[in-house]
């Protein structure tokens, strides 16, 4: 595996060549590892290499602390990656990415309507969705990804980034790999390390609130049942919903499409989220 740090030198790495592109913050957990697992199945069908990004974005963190806080064990990482098959690990500085000395060089793109009108993501971390789409598209421009693989953890990133592929017009197919979890069903994340022992307990209550909700036959009374979950074991709850699941707006009864029970919630002061089909 080579590991490549500049836009120059990735650019110099892939050539011609198109490539399959896992965008990661670094701090990897057996969920990336997945993901990976998926963009390697990809590469070799297309014949192309496998390339990881691990980059912490500073314009996708409202809150510096929770930048300050943010894990960065890269030699653990660059570890992982060369065991799981990756062909080029792409490690920009904050500079490489964003260089001052190029304007023009990583715009920032219009955030499609479903990073903005939910009211969930777009409304508890303001800033997060603009950070998302300007990282994942200069990402984009530098790789020139044939494919690129995310995170169904992160349901609408998924979402904000297949719209923004679409609306950019970039031939570029947005894979989408399941939410690896633990053994009490929260979900992996690279968050779970801030909590306590005793939280860390109580935090699979999103899940659980999920199970439940599916038991439920009215939107109202499931949303309401996850939210209970989720009080009940000390979250302060910021959203516990169904939505469309590929626009995520509200949804209601007479609804069509396929629906998606979404929820975040912060509990002894590390946010979590996730997501799961409603009703099965
Ligand atoms: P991050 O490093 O947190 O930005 O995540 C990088 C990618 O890994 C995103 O596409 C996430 O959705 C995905 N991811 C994070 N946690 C998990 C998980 N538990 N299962 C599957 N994918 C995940």
């Amino acid at each position: 595996m080579d590991t490549v740090t500049t836009s120059t030198s990735i650019r110099d790495w892939l050539d011609e060549s198109s490539c399959v592109l896992v965008p990661t913050m670094g701090a990897l957990h057996e969920g990336h590892l997945s993901l990976v697992e998926c963009g390697r199945k990809a590469a070799a069908r297309l014949g192309c290499p496998l390339v990881v990004s691990v980059f912490v974005n500073p314009d996708q963190f409202n809150d510096p602390s929770d930048l300050d806080a943010y894990p960065r064990p890269l030699a653990e990482d660059l570890r992982a990656l060369e065991a799981h098959g990756v062909d080029v690990a792409f490690v920009p500085s904050v500079e490489a990415m964003y260089p001052e000395d190029e304007p023009g060089a990583a715009p920032q793109p219009e955030v499609p309507a479903v990073g903005r009108l939910p009211g969930l993501e777009d409304r508890f971390r303001p800033g997060h969705f603009p950070g998302v789409c300007r990282v994942v598209s200069r990402l984009f421009d530098l790789c020139r990804p044939a494919e690129a693989v995310f995170g169904e953890k992160d349901w609408q990133q998924a979402q904000v980034v297949t719209a923004m592929c679409r609306e950019q017009q970039r031939d570029i197919r947005i894979l989408v790999a399941p939410t690896v979890r633990e053994s009490d069903g929260l979900a992996m994340s690279s968050r779970n390390q801030h909590l306590s022992r005793e939280a860390r307990a109580r935090a699979a209550a999103i899940w659980r609130g999920f199970d439940a909700a599916r038991l439920e036959s009215a939107i109202s009374k499931a949303e309401a049942v996850i939210g209970e979950h989720m009080e009940s074991a000390g979250f302060a709850v910021e959203y516990a919903s169904i939505r469309d699941e590929s626009t995520l707006m509200v949804a209601n009864e007479t609804s069509t499409g396929p629906l998606r029970m979404l929820a975040a919630g912060v509990l002894e002061g590390v946010r979590l989220l996730d997501n799961a089909p409603w009703p099965a």
